[in-house]
């Protein structure tokens, strides 16, 4: 039989294997790394998603046999640390994912170099802070410490400092932290008065995950949310108690903090998904975690499983309502022309494009959507060694929503959003769809 180019079934992702014995063999993660290089060395469709590809492609044709057996093992890794986890190669680009005999996962192999590396305790103490965003976000956001913090933050000398001392770049864009988090406004919220209506497809009540970055460094992305929600009849209630959901530790490679993270939140949510309710995040990452990640982490937790199906990214949510006849479309503003960046982690969520049908159905709306990653990743971007190459990556969207002259600009990532606003370096705040559609509404 000819053999096909790609695989034309449908794309099939298969567990993480990382409790067997093997998946932390170094030799046997470099001759599996040497496998997927070569293969993606002779395929190169990769090359303008990230700075992986390049990186991968430049040690191959600065080698001496100008293929990877010329490349050194050492330099592996190389590739590895430029990788953050997208997970658009395999979900947009790659022809030779599961069932392909191929079964390439090149992000799967790149986590596990990671954690291959984390174990040998080659990890940054700095990395080890920057993912830490539970611990650090509890500490930034105590009053007084969190104008210290907010003031070091943007100071050029401290910033300067900071990139020598601690190798966080100058110009990359940090959070503010808040003393009144998200929780602590959401505290006293009660929705009881709001008639529930479920439909086919939702139960019509939602619980919020606030997220580490909704919680401590925007949490009015949560109260444009809640407010969003209940002018459609949706309550909405706080999860009562939540860690981060794992996402940054499992982009260290530190599985075990991973699954600390899940058996910590995942009795909370089912808790509530039991007394039928629904789970929304206003931070597209962290929903992927619960639906996708920890799915593949753990294939064999029923509990995992149940959550994943249970969370959904708010615009799906609101969709899904709009599908069922209950989303409110009684808009009093028009927002005029959006250059809008849709986030890698939401579009590998394969929900489609649904901040743009939603924010499309607000009258004399038009909606610029851009599917180019933003190259922020949460800690790539703030890193010293890979900030430029961020910027890099930022530079087509940056282009396009220059291009796009348009009213308002913004992504479902936050953290995008900003880096978008430091490509532009100009006034203009970008401003998440959750407040547009806010805006839209005029509540
Ligand atoms: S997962 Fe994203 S960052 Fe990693 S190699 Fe693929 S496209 Fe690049
Ligand atoms: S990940 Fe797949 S599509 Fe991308 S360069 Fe490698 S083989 Fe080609």
């Amino acid at each position: 039989m000819a053999q096909r180019e790609g695989s034309l079934d449908a794309p099939t992702r298969h567990p993480l294997d990382w409790k067997s014995p093997s998946f932390y063999d170094e030799n046997n993660l470099n001759k599996e790394l040497e496998r997927v290089y070569d293969i993606c060395h002779g395929c190169r469709r990769c090359v303008s998603l990230c700075n992986a590809f390049p990186t991968l492609f430049d040690l191959v044709d600065e080698s001496d046999t100008m293929e990877v057996d010329g490349v050194a093992k050492a330099d592996y890794m190389k590739v590895v640390d430029e990788c953050y986890l997208c997970d658009l190669c395999f979900m947009t680009k790659c022809p030779y994912v599961p069932p392909h005999e191929w079964n390439l996962d090149f992000p799967h192999l790149m986590l596990r170099a990671k954690a291959v590396n984390f174990k040998k305790g080659n990890t940054k103490t700095r990395d080890k802070l920057l993912t830490s965003t539970d611990a650090v976000g509890k500490l930034a956001s105590i009053p007084v410490i969190s104008n210290i913090v907010n003031t070091v933050n943007t100071m050029s000398v401290t910033r300067k400092v900071m990139d020598k001392v601690i190798g966080v770049h100058p110009d990359a864009k940090l959070p503010p932290y808040e003393s009144r988090t998200l929780r602590k406004r959401l505290a006293n919220h009660n929705a009881d008065h709001i008639q529930i209506t479920a439909t086919d497809n939702t139960n019509g009540k939602v619980a919020l995950f606030t997220t580490c970055y909704g919680n401590y460094n925007e949490p009015h992305l949560g109260e444009d949310l809640v407010a969003v929600f209940e002018h459609n009849n949706i309550p909405v209630k706080l999860v009562k108690k939540e860690q981060c959901c794992g996402m940054p530790k499992l982009e260290l490679g530190d599985l075990e903090k991973v699954e600390t993270a899940k058996e910590a939140n995942i009795p909370a949510l089912l808790d509530l998904v039991n007394e039928g309710w629904d789970i929304v995040a206003p931070v597209p990452s962290c929903v992927l975690m619960f639906k996708q990640e920890l799915p593949l982490i753990f294939p064999d937790d029923e509990n995992v499983a149940r959550i994943g199906k249970a969370i959904f990214d708010p615009f799906e949510y609101l969709m899904l309502r709009h599908k069922d006849g209950q989303l409110n479309t009684d808009f009093k503003n028009s927002l005029g022309k959006v250059a809008y960046h849709a986030a890698c982690h939401q579009r590998v969520q394969n929900i489609g494009a649904k901040t743009r049908d939603v924010l499309q159905l607000v009258p004399d709306t038009e909606v610029d959507v851009i599917e180019r990653c933003s190259g922020h990743d949460g800690t790539y971007a703030v890193k010293s060694e890979f900030h430029a190459a961020s910027m890099k990556i930022c530079r087509p969207v940056v282009t396009r929503v220059q291009k796009a002259n348009a009213d308002h600009y913004g992504s479902d990532c936050p953290m995008a959003g900003h880096q978008i606003e430091n490509g532009l370096n100009e006034d203009k705040q970008p401003e998440h769809p959750l407040k547009l559609l806010r805006m839209a509404y005029g509540i």
